[in-house]
């Protein structure tokens, strides 16, 4: 090593302390990386790989980037999940002996990104840190640089919770102890893209025991400790904007845990993990990414306290009664821009004049929005003008001192408005009035040449110059022009009196331009002390404009109000899915009614494959969650309990991340379920069981069913296609049993959507499998079996054998006779019958005839009444009588003509 130059000595020493992170090493114009990082950037980043000589026996590897286009590169990498390290020089060159002086000057990770495309306009920037504590206890913080928020919590014992929020805290950094077990962080990478840094140093820096002095527990603030010694030790700068630490308890919110957020698509969907198809999506009407942030924040963590929610609820009712003033309000939100965000770069120092100029044009509007609100005779709308803090002194201050659009950068002076500064003012004459000079001696070197083109100029390299053509040059009085560049048609001049007025412009300009810099961060300097005002201001806009999002949106689609009841009793008349609601357009649509209480704690939801059974579960913990975070809700009527959690355990979503197959993930969600539910808690079980074989599947199933039933009690939805548990009520007193109807057609499935009483007569698969177009051969044979098995299931009933799987599984407490099951459910695959005619659920239910409904959803589907042909040929007619067949070639026409015989042979 010792062979290398000098400067490449420098590099690996300071290289040493980034080991994780990709050092820009700057040199003159360039930043460049050596060795293994400059292989892997260029991979990375596609920029070319060249090497250099660094004194050692091998040339090193090597690639750079401009300096002034490294914003876009460092972007780049921090997105990928990488750590950039920059590091400047830190004298003059000119000044320096031997190697200029260079240091990291700042450590841009995920989770400490400012400004950029790391950064979405509606999403947190959270970065955690995880501390463990004797005893068992977790301490789990988390802060958004760019917002100042910050939070702690302590979670005694498990794990799982600080996964859980870790995961919603949606943070792309975690900091560590170095000691942290191997095991413990591989968990914590599993569910996500994650940074790991480390930070050992847990004690209290008096730079921000202000931030802390909230927080009673001695691990918080370790915990919060451990995070802010990990952004003084790598931002190197002003943090000042960051807020006092808040506390909380999980157990103050509805808790979901990762999976059914992730199963009931609250913020992103399980397919794509994009917004869009999310509950968020739809319920995101915000006009300000402040809002944006605030309503992510409120879904993720529901209310528990009544209280809360119908505050929430009074204003959105306000809002829905007042839409003059929401209208109004909402026009006026569009013009806030992110004041957040805006305050954490004045305190960062990276904040220019248009952003000052953004900030006070949204300060503008407070006024505007107090006034609106204060209009409104209400309480509630006088709490919340109260909370509006217009902050006059910072918007007179920038009104006063900024023109109305300055450019982006601060060090080039046209920032400053005339009268501002008296200073600066006589500097701008002095510059205006040397420019005035210069045009009248351009009007009187015309006159005393008698040259009509001559003219004064200015350019960077030689300043102001007298420019006459070539033809011309012999009208010029000897002596008096000093020449001071040729050009092909002209030349320049200069004489000692324009030389002694450019040198006053010039020196002016460049007074004026440091000035306008002085002047701009001392506004910077004022404005950081308004910070914390600012910071209040942008909750309060936040709030505003989430609940007046929540009020339109509740208006346009017909959702009320919940009432909340202690009974633990769920009424929703006629309830619809939000997001299904509002991909499909409101009249195809059905919706449901759901009715639960203290005789009715578990529902089991029987019908078809496709039918609704998981729309019907996911729609009321839906419901159940923009309830409670204040929203209104899909239904017609809603009467709710507050509910402590919520679990699901829906669909068959791989957990293909962590290696498990999706059996076990179904036991562990289960497990997480029936070990933390309570009796307030709402449960959603699809089709548990699906994932092995029949008997054990349905043993399983009917286990959980019982010890749901008699140890936790919670409201439990279970959908299962195991016909056989639908006589569990029978002997489950608190169990009821629900179907989606479907009727067959033509042999072919309907289905209604609609939400009955009772179990499903049939489980209409082989239908399903003909929808879906398998073979017609394959179908015939299916039904075959199904026949065969079915008498088979009859023979052995009769000769005394057990008529299903579940008689042999054993009936509940009565030991394992058939006879403790509803008497006419047959095997799990049944004979078809007719359909059963059931009440709905709630008798003022409006409901659409069955033909009716059937018709507005699968149109291919003839009336009963209207036709003798069968489906098939019917589909024939129709799809002939839809031909164009002048627009078809004969050939087209030809494959046609077959396409539509082999239909109808099939
Ligand atoms: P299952 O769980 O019974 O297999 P799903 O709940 O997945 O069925 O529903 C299947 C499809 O039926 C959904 O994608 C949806 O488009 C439609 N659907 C479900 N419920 C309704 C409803 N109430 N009204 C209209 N369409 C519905």
């Amino acid at each position: 090593m010792a062979a290398y130059t000098p400067m490449m000595m420098q590099y690996l020493q300071i290289k040493a302390d980034y080991q994780d992170a990709f050092l820009f090493f700057r040199l003159g114009d360039f930043y460049e990386m050596f060795f293994e990082d400059a292989i892997k950037a260029s991979q990375e980043l596609e920029i070319t790989l060249t090497s250099r000589d660094g004194g050692g026996t091998e040339r090193i590897p090597m690639c750079g980037v401009p300096y002034h286009s490294a914003q876009g590169y460092i972007e780049q990498l921090i997105q990928k999940g990488y750590k950039v390290a920059i590091c400047e020089q830190t004298e003059d060159p000119k000044a320096a002996k031997g190697v200029v002086r260079r240091e990291v000057v700042q450590l841009i990770t995920p989770g400490t990104v400012m400004e950029g495309r790391g950064l979405n306009d509606k999403e947190n920037n959270f970065i955690a840190s995880v501390s463990a504590f004797k005893g068992g206890t977790y301490g789990f913080a988390c802060s958004d640089l760019s917002t100042g928020e910050s939070r702690v919590t302590l979670l005694a014992g498990n794990f799982d919770d600080v996964l859980n929020e870790l995961s919603l805290s949606g943070s792309k950094e975690v900091v560590l102890d170095s000691s942290t077990p191997d095991e413990l962080q591989k968990k914590l990478t599993e569910r996500s893209v994650l940074a790991i840094s480390y930070e050992d140093n847990t004690e209290v820096n008096e730079a921000y025991t202000n931030l802390l002095e909230g927080l009673d527990e001695e691990a918080a603030k370790l915990s919060a400790a451990r995070l802010f010694n990990y952004l003084h030790r790598t931002q190197k700068r002003n943090l000042d904007h960051l807020q006092p630490v808040t506390f909380y308890e999980i157990q103050q919110f509805m808790k979901i845990d990762f999976f059914s957020k992730r199963n009931l698509e609250l913020t992103e969907t399980i397919r794509s993990t994009a917004k869009k198809g999310s509950l968020l999506w739809l319920l995101d009407e915000t006009k300000t990414a402040m809002g944006g942030r605030m309503l992510k924040q409120w879904i993720n963590r529901p209310l528990i306290n009544v209280q809360g929610i119908r505050q929430r609820q009074e204003v959105v009712e306000l809002f829905i009664s007042h839409f003059f003033e929401r209208h109004e309000i909402r026009e006026k939100l569009k013009e806030v821009y992110d004041l957040e965000r805006l305050a954490g770069r004045v305190a960062f120092g990276n904040v220019n004049a248009r952003d000052l100029v953004q900030l006070k044009k949204s300060l503008m509007q407070v006024p505007v929005l107090k006034e609106t609100l204060n209009s409104i005779e209400a309480e509630a709308a006088a709490r919340l003008a109260e909370k509006l803090d217009p902050c006059e002194e910072v918007t007179d201050l920038l009104e006063q001192a900024l023109v109305e659009s300055p450019p982006i950068s601060v060090k080039e002076g046209n920032i400053i408005r005339d009268g501002y500064d008296g200073q600066l003012d006589q500097y701008r004459d002095a510059s205006r009035n040397g420019k005035t000079w210069i045009a009248s001696l351009e009007r009187q070197e015309r006159e005393k040449t008698g040259i009509k083109s001559l003219k004064i100029g200015y350019n960077r390299v030689f300043g102001y110059y007298i420019e006459v053509t070539k033809a011309n040059l012999h009208l010029l009085q000897e002596g008096q022009y000093e020449r001071k560049q040729t050009l092909s048609n002209a030349e320049r001049f200069i004489t000692p009196e324009l030389k002694e007025k450019e040198d006053l412009i010039l020196q002016a300009e460049e007074k004026i331009v440091e000035l306008e810099y002085e002047i701009f961060v001392n506004i910077r300097e004022t404005v950081k002390e308004f910070i914390p005002r600012l910071q209040a201001l942008s909750k309060a806009v936040s709030e505003l404009d989430v609940l007046t999002s929540f009020a339109e949106l509740s208006e346009q689609r017909h959702y009320v109000k919940p009432a909340f009841t202690e009974e633990r009793k769920i009424l929703l008349k006629d309830g619809r899915h939000p997001v299904v609601e509002k991909v499909m357009s409101a009249q195809e649509y059905v919706p449901n009614d759901c009715y639960m209480d203290s005789e009715r704690e578990l529902l089991l939801i029987t019908g078809p494959n496709m039918s609704g059974k998981s729309t019907y579960m996911r729609q009321i913990a839906l419901t159940a969650i923009m309830a409670q975070i204040g929203c209104f809700v899909p239904a017609s009527e809603a009467v709710l309990p507050v509910f402590d959690q919520v679990f699901t355990r829906i669909g068959a979503a791989d957990d293909l991340i962590s290696g498990q197959s999706t059996f076990m993930v179904e036991m562990l969600e289960a497990n997480n379920a029936i070990a933390n539910a309570t009796e307030s808690s709402l449960i959603l079980f699809d089709e548990i069981g699906r994932g092995t074989s029949t008997y054990d599947g349905m043993a399983l199933a009917q286990a959980i069913i019982e010890y749901i039933h008699d140890k936790i009690g919670a409201k439990t939805l279970f959908s299962t296609h195991y016909h056989e548990l639908t006589a569990l009520d029978q002997e489950l007193g608190k169990l009821k049993n629900i179907h989606v109807s479907a009727i067959e057609q033509n042999g072919k499935v309907v289905f209604l959507h609609k939400i009955k009483e009772g179990a499903a007569d049939k489980s209409y698969g082989i239908h399903v499998a003909q929808l879906a177009e398998l073979p017609a051969e394959l179908i015939g044979r299916a039904a075959e079996i199904l026949e065969a098995l079915e008498n088979k299931d009859k023979t052995d009933t009769a000769s005394g054998m057990p008529s299903s799987q579940m008689a042999s599984l054993g009936g509940r407490r009565t030991g394992g006779q058939a006879g403790s099951f509803k008497e006419g459910l047959a095997g799990p695959v049944s004979m078809p019958t007719p359909v059963k005619e059931v009440e709905p659920l709630l008798q003022q239910t409006v409901e659409k005839s069955e033909e009716e409904a059937q018709l507005s959803f699968f149109e291919e589907v003839p009336s009963v009444k209207s036709s003798s042909a069968s489906k098939k040929e019917k589909r024939v007619l129709d799809k002939l009588n839809e031909l164009d067949i002048l627009d078809m070639t004969p050939l087209q026409a030809m494959n046609m003509l077959y396409e539509l015989q082999r239909k109808l042979r099939n």
